[in-house]
C-alpha cells in the first residue's frame, strides 16, 4: 500500500482564500477589520518564524496583525499590563501569546489574563470549558486544522476508533474534546469517535496505536510512529513539527508508514498551514463575535 498524501498546504489555501472572501464582505457591509494582535517575548528564531508566517497570512487574508515584540528580560507583570491594555483596546480583536514563553514568565498566568472573547487560540479556561461541553466559543486551532482536513477529504471520524499520541492542551486534549462530541462545528460524520489519548505513561503504546482507525501523533520525537505501529489501511495524521539536522520532520516516520498506511499528511505541508488557516477564522469570527457585543 502506498499512502493518499493529505495536502494541508492546498487545502489551507482554499480555507484562506474563503475566509479572505468573507472578511471583504465583512468590511464591506461595515464591519471593523478583523485585527491580530501578536505579542513576541524575546528572540528565539522559530518563534519569529511562526509569527511572521501568522502576520503574512492575516494581511493576506484582508486583515490586521499588530506584532508587539517585548524583551526577552520581560517579566510575568509586565506582559500582564501589556495584555490588560490589549484586551481593552477596540481595535484589537483577537490576541495571541506566541510559545515558548522565556523561563522566567508564569505562562499559566499569562494565557488566563488573556480576554476569553479575545482568546482566538482557545487556551482560556473559559473557551476550554465551552468545547468540553459542546458548545465552542472558538475552536482550538490546531485541532480544527487536523478535522478540517479530514472533513476535506470525506475521512469520516464517527464510529471510528481515534488514538491520540500526546495529551498537551494545545493538540491532544483539545483534539479528544472536539472528536468526542456529537457535532463540533464540522457535522457529525466529523465527531463522534471514540477516543483514546496517550502519553508519555501509556503502557504498550504499539498495541494501542495498531488499534486506531485514525492515529494522531503530537509528541514532538521525530520517528516516533513506525510502521510496526500503524494498522493496514489506516490514517495518520503527523502533528509533529521536529527539526533535526537543519530539517524539518514530522514524529511518523515516514517512508515506511507509508507502505501501511491509507492516508498521511506531510511534514511540511501537512497539519502547520491548517493550524494558521483557522487562526484567521477565530479572528473574523473574534471581529463578528465583539461586534454583537458592542453597546
Ligand atoms: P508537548 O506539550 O510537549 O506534549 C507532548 C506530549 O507527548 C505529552 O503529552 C507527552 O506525554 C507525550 N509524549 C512524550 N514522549 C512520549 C512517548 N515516548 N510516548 C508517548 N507519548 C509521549 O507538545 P505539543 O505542544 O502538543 O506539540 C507536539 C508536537 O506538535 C511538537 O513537535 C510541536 O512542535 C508540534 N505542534 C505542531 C503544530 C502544528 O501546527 N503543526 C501545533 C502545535 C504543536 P506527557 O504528558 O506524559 O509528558
Amino acid at each position: 500500500m502506498r499512502a493518499e498524501i493529505l495536502d494541508g498546504k492546498s487545502t489551507a489555501a482554499k480555507a484562506r482564500s474563503r475566509i479572505a472572501e468573507e472578511v471583504a464582505q465583512w468590511v464591506a457591509g461595515g464591519g471593523a477589520i478583523p485585527t491580530l494582535a501578536a505579542v513576541l517575548v524575546g528572540d528565539d528564531p522559530a518563534s519569529q518564524v511562526y509569527v511572521r508566517n501568522k502576520e503574512k497570512a492575516c494581511q493576506k487574508a484582508g486583515m490586521q496583525s499588530r506584532l508587539i515584540r517585548q524583551p526577552d528580560s520581560t517579566t510575568t507583570e509586565q506582559l500582564l499590563d501589556l495584555l490588560a491594555q490589549l484586551n481593552l483596546a477596540p481595535e484589537v480583536h483577537g490576541i495571541l501569546v506566541q510559545l515558548p514563553l522565556p523561563k522566567q514568565i508564569d505562562t499559566q498566568s499569562v494565557l488566563d489574563a488573556v480576554d476569553p472573547i479575545k482568546d482566538v487560540d482557545a487556551f482560556a479556561p473559559e473557551n476550554v470549558g465551552l468545547l468540553v461541553q459542546g458548545r465552542p466559543r472558538y475552536l482550538p486551532c490546531t485541532p480544527h486544522g487536523i478535522v478540517h482536513l479530514l472533513a476535506e477529504y470525506r475521512i469520516e471520524t464517527l464510529g471510528k476508533h481515534v488514538v491520540i499520541v500526546g495529551r498537551s492542551d494545545i493538540v491532544g486534549k483539545p483534539l479528544a474534546n472536539m472528536l468526542v462530541q456529537r457535532d463540533a462545528g464540522l457535522g457529525k460524520s466529523f465527531a463522534n469517535a471514540t477516543v483514546t489519548v496517550c502519553h508519555s505513561q501509556s503502557e504498550n503504546l504499539a498495541s494501542i496505536t495498531r488499534s486506531a482507525d485514525i492515529l494522531v501523533a503530537a509528541v514532538g520525537r521525530p520517528k516516533l510512529v513506525t510502521a510496526d505501529m500503524v494498522k493496514l489501511g489506516s490514517v495518520v495524521i503527523d502533528v509533529g513539527i521536529n527539526r533535526v539536522e537543519d530539517q524539518i520532520v514530522g514524529d511518523v516516520d515516514f517512508d515506511s508508514v507509508c507502505e501501511v498506511a491509507a492516508a498521511i499528511t506531510p511534514v511540511p505541508g501537512g497539519i502547520g498551514p491548517l493550524t494558521i488557516a483557522m487562526l484567521l477564522r477565530n479572528t473574523l469570527n473574534a471581529a463578528k463575535l465583539q461586534a454583537i457585543q458592542q453597546p
